[in-house]
């Protein structure tokens, strides 16, 4: 390792360079050789990690960290291992080399969330290293298969051994923290709540026949149609807790406007941003037919549905009408949405934190259109925000960054970052 960058830089610098590629539905290259990484490092800082497979070789490692108050609730301050696939055509350097150019860390992982894991391990370990104890108990966590909505990693984990994190009120973690821009005015984003997801099976069923005769009934072009009535919903921007005090919080900084032009006066981050206002879906996948000449009795589709906070099951319901009676529907997946309050001794300390190396920075809150392993922690009771704090130049298209190509993190932004954790732990 390079000596003249700073710990978290190398550290974030080794952690791409394990190719932790997560293609889906168990489909992964396994995370143990980073999580053995991991643990021989935090056995080194005295403590005992613990390795958990919930398959061969999809590990999660997990350090159990006393606090100077064991009596208050503990943090799990956790991050994922895995990473979604890079195809090295399309980037301008190897994806899993973590190289180091124009004062950036490149590489599959250097935003999600490969920088957060190493500023968690350098905080911890400066800490650990003066001899001092976070002020309440850390459960550390490493999951795998996040990107494959946890399965193997914190569904696992909260299903199987719910156990290691007894004692823990909260959980910090990712897509969350970071700076944008309105106008002048440097604010950090605060993840405080997460749609709610779900991956809808349709099935449109009709008469198999030979594909010169007249049509009949088939499945594809109903399915087609069906599909582009649910394209054509605009689905009304409604309001919840998180997104009006995001509004009324630019609102108070920028003038007033509708919440569409609220949200564009946040630059780049606009694009995390406009899909929080109302719920979306997306086809993902469509699948019928084997034959040029054949016209099938079956077509499917999946649709990706996000819906805001309390609306999942008014939504699909309403999914269900439009696409009417004669399409099949199955949930394959659903997902829990979040929503915690912008305000209490969490929010506090993370505040703290980053006005201490920061002085001038607003905090505002939002929600997140994606999902993280803090739904998985929701069924333990634990409140989960996304706080991984990085100051970043208002050149920067963050949001593009996370799976995108040419992925990359500015090395001054993980050493912020990286002190922002150490203050949270010792006064949080
Ligand atoms: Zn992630």
């Amino acid at each position: 390792m390079n000596e003249q960058y700073s710990e978290t830089v190398r550290l974030a610098q080794r952690l791409i360079q394990f190719d932790t590629s997560n293609r889906g539905g168990g489909d992964a290259n396994p995370e143990l050789p980073a999580a053995q990484f991991i643990a021989a490092y935090l056995t080194d800082l005295g403590l005992q990690p613990e390795i958990y497979e919930a398959a061969p070789g999809r590990a999660n490692v997990i350090a159990q960290i006393p606090g100077a108050n064991p009596e208050l609730p503990g943090l799990v301050l956790h991050g994922h291992l895995d990473v979604v696939p890079a195809d090295p055509a399309n980037w301008s350097v190897d994806p899993f080399a973590g190289e180091i150019r124009d004062g950036m860390l490149w590489g599959r992982g250097a935003v999600d969330m490969k920088q957060m894991d190493a500023m968690m391990l350098t905080a911890v370990a400066e800490l650990l290293r003066a001899g001092e104890k976070p002020r309440r108990n850390i459960t550390l966590t490493f999951f795998a298969d996040e990107e494959n909505g946890g399965v193997f990693g914190s569904e696992f984990m909260v299903r199987e051994h719910p156990e290691v994190f007894a004692g823990n009120g909260y959980a910090i973690s990712e897509v969350g923290g970071y700076s944008i821009y309105l106008g002048d005015k440097r604010a950090y984003l605060l993840q405080t709540g997460e749609k709610g997801n779900a991956w809808i099976k349709l099935r449109a069923r009709g008469v198999a026949q030979h594909g010169s005769r007249l049509p009949v009934d088939n499945p594809i072009t109903k399915l087609a149609a069906a599909i582009n009535r649910l394209a054509e919903k605009e689905w009304p921007i409604t309001l919840g807790e998180t997104t009006s005090n995001l509004l009324a919080e630019i609102e108070k900084l920028t003038g007033p406007g509708s919440p569409q032009e609220l949200v564009a006066r946040t630059g780049a981050a606009a694009t995390f941003i406009d899909a929080t206002l109302q719920n979306t879906c997306n086809v993902t996948r469509l699948n019928a037919g084997y034959m040029h000449n054949v016209v099938p009795d079956v077509a499917e589709a999946v649709i990706d549905v996000r819906t805001l906070p309390g609306q999942k099951e008014a939504t699909l319901a309403e999914i269900q009408e439009i696409l009417g009676p004669d399409i099949e529907m199955d949930v394959q997946f659903s997902g829990i949405d979040l929503e915690v309050p912008f305000a209490g001794e969490a929010v506090d300390a993370m505040i703290s934190a980053l006005q201490k190396h920061d002085p001038d920075a607003l905090v505002l809150p939002y929600l997140l259109s994606g999902g993280t392993d803090n739904k998985a922690l929701a069924e333990l009771g634990i409140s989960g925000y996304g706080f991984a704090p990085l100051l970043l130049p208002p050149e920067l298209d963050f949001p593009a960054m996370f799976h995108g190509v040419d992925e990359r993190v500015p090395l001054a932004a993980l050493d912020f970052g990286h002190r922002v954790l150490v203050d949270l732990l010792r006064e949080f």
